[in-house]
């Protein structure tokens, strides 16, 4: 998808892998400055190689102090994408308080922190705004091993709807994004066992996962003055599976 967004600043998470990296390349292509968040340092100091401009910062989005440090000085921000999460596979029986509270501090609460300081920018400087949260099918329906995960999904959705309604007022749109299966790091560890990978590709209509560029497409879609009516809504990046 070729659209332009030559004079706005981008924030993305979980830029170092996957569909996070994804998204980071095209916006920088697109002519956005782009600022990449992520875990693991020499995935960030790869991505500004690829990407002479990028603006790399390493921080550990589940510690909120650490992030208030990393990112409470930002600088102005016009597109949002939160995108980072751990997918930390238990069955819900043997399920832990350690990964409960990983998952919801990474995958939810980084977002809640992130948007806010994002948004109070946008709201100062008196700018419109897109935000786009990287959700899952999982929101609406979940796999065994996933109740953590999916659980934070299902919250993304409510989360997105409320900043949407919030947020609203002043011009910053949010919507999520909700794939399926990719198969980047994440979804070859989910869908690591060959025969429930085969069976679950089976059960999509279009009888495929999801590539990340269909993913990227997507968010940039939703970032753009394409998308300039839709607020507080979802794509599916499913295959049909939804529809199944
Ligand atoms: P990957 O695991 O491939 O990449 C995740 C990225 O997030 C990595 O760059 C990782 O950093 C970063 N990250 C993870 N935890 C933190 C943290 N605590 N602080 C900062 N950065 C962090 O995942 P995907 O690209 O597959 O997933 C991207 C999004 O898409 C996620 O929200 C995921 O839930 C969602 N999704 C993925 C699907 C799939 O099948 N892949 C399906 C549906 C939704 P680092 O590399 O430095 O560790």
């Amino acid at each position: 998808m070729k659209l332009n967004f030559t004079g706005l600043r981008a924030l993305v998470t979980g830029a170092g892998r996957g569909i996070g990296r994804g998204t980071a390349k095209a916006l920088h292509a697109s002519g956005a400055k782009v600022v990449a968040v992520s875990l693991i340092n020499e995935d960030l100091v790869s991505l500004a190689k690829e990407c002479p401009g990028i603006e790399p910062v390493c921080v550990d989005l589940g510690d909120w102090e650490a992030t208030e440090k990393a990112l409470g000085r930002i600088g102005p921000v016009d597109l949002l994408v939160n995108n980072a999460a751990v997918a930390l596979v238990q069955p819900f029986i043997q399920s832990t308080k350690e990964v409960f509270d990983r998952s919801f501090n990474v995958n939810v609460r980084s977002v809640l922190q992130v948007s806010q300081m994002v948004a109070k920018g946008m709201i100062n400087r008196g700018v419109a705004g897109s935000i786009v949260n990287i959700s899952s099918m999982v929101a609406y329906v979940t796999f065994p091993g996933l109740a953590t995960y999916s659980s934070t999904k299902g919250a993304i959705t409510m989360l997105t709807k409320a900043m949407a309604m919030e947020l609203g007022p002043y011009k910053i749109r949010v919507n999520s994004v909700n794939p399926t299966v990719v198969l980047t790091d994440m979804g070859k560890k989910v869908s690591a066992d060959p025969e429930f990978a085969k069976k679950l590709k089976e059960r999509h209509p279009l009888r495929k996962f999801a590539e990340v560029e269909d993913v990227v497409n997507s968010i940039l879609f939703l970032l753009s003055d394409s998308s300039a009516s839709t607020s507080g809504s979802g794509i599916l990046v499913d295959a049909g599976y939804l529809a199944s």
